[in-house]
């Protein structure tokens, strides 16, 4: 068993949180009770070759994989590729994967090795032992690259920092195939992380999840709340969910298990639908907020003729 200790589970990354952990709650009990099939890359069949090494031709390896997938696609389920990016939030991810592995949910977790926040640079402290013991239940893990936002980062030698982090979870007992960029705004002259492309020389040739180059599907992700408020509202995104297609949806951790509404204040005004989420919260009934993603997702299970 992999079940924190009581006064671990009790602690979360509050600094970037803007939701309650409940909402993540609704959200799993929603798509669990509408047939959906979580899946992990390693249940794809990714081609690799030689395509993987250069930016211009690594697509073609993304778009056969789904070709292939779409021939055998369950036509009465919801599949989900579940991407988490670890963003300056250790204990978030596991209380994310601890909730996940409740209910039989598995997702692909990046984690950083080294975390450069607030000019601050530090090993990223997450036990990669545990990590490595969700591995074991079916979880995947992934490399969060991060290299741009480094002190010490040399640019004419960005792969030797990709091998040595993918040597390091390793070493823990992690088994890395995949990564996704960071996609932090970086200093003032400097290339966004996807912009270095780590498969054209790395050793390591894993094949990026998300940002940029990514695994095809119909996509949410809640990385871009401030920049585009209508994108990030997922009920949105859940209104289009189709039986017999795949979903990728990225949920970054850090931005739930909010203890009050501090952080998530200074977005009220442009974002009501984070407002109306606490408000019900604060009642103590949610229900009502996803009243009609309800209504429409049962329309489509009656259709599928779905019990
Ligand atoms: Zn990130």
């Amino acid at each position: 068993m992999v079940n924190l200790p009581a006064q671990e589970s009790a602690t979360f990354d509050t600094d970037y949180a803007i939701l309650p952990m409940r909402f993540i709650e609704d959200l799993y009990k929603i798509l669990l009770s509408f047939n959906a099939q979580f899946v992990t890359p390693d249940e794809l069949s990714f081609l690799i070759t030689d395509e993987i090494q250069s930016p211009e031709t690594i697509g073609n390896i993304y778009k056969r994989e789904y070709a292939s997938w779409q021939k055998k696609a369950p036509r009465n389920k919801f599949t989900i590729l579940l991407l988490h990016d670890c963003d300056y939030s250790p204990h978030n991810t596991i209380h994310f994967l601890e909730y996940e592995k409740s209910l039989s949910i598995r997702s692909t977790t990046a984690v950083y090795v080294t975390e450069f926040n607030k000019n601050e640079e530090k090993p990223f402290p997450i036990d990669y032992s545990r990590l490595a013991l969700f591995q074991q239940y079916g979880f995947c893990f992934s490399y969060h690259w991060n290299c741009a936002t480094s002190k010490n980062f040399d640019p004419s030698h960005f792969w030797t920092f990709f091998d040595s982090d993918i040597d390091f979870l390793n070493s823990k007992g992690l088994e890395i195939n995949y990564y996704s960029s960071h996609g932090a705004i970086t200093r003032e002259g400097q290339k966004n992380n996807h912009e270095f492309f780590p498969p054209a020389q790395a050793r390591h040739k894993l094949l990026s999840t998300h940002n940029r180059y990514a695994f095809m599907g119909l996509k949410y992700s809640d990385g871009a709340f401030e920049a585009k408020p209508e994108q990030s509202d997922i009920r949105n995104f859940l209104f289009k969910l189709a039986y017999g297609e795949r979903h990728i949806i990225l949920l970054h951790p850090c931005r739930y298990g909010a203890q009050n509404e501090d952080c998530a204040k200074k977005l009220f005004p442009t974002h009501p639908y984070i407002e109306e989420y606490w408000k019900l919260y604060r009642g103590g009934d949610t229900s009502p907020y996803w009243k009609e993603v309800l209504k429409a997702l049962s329309l489509k299970k009656i259709s599928q003729h779905i019990q």
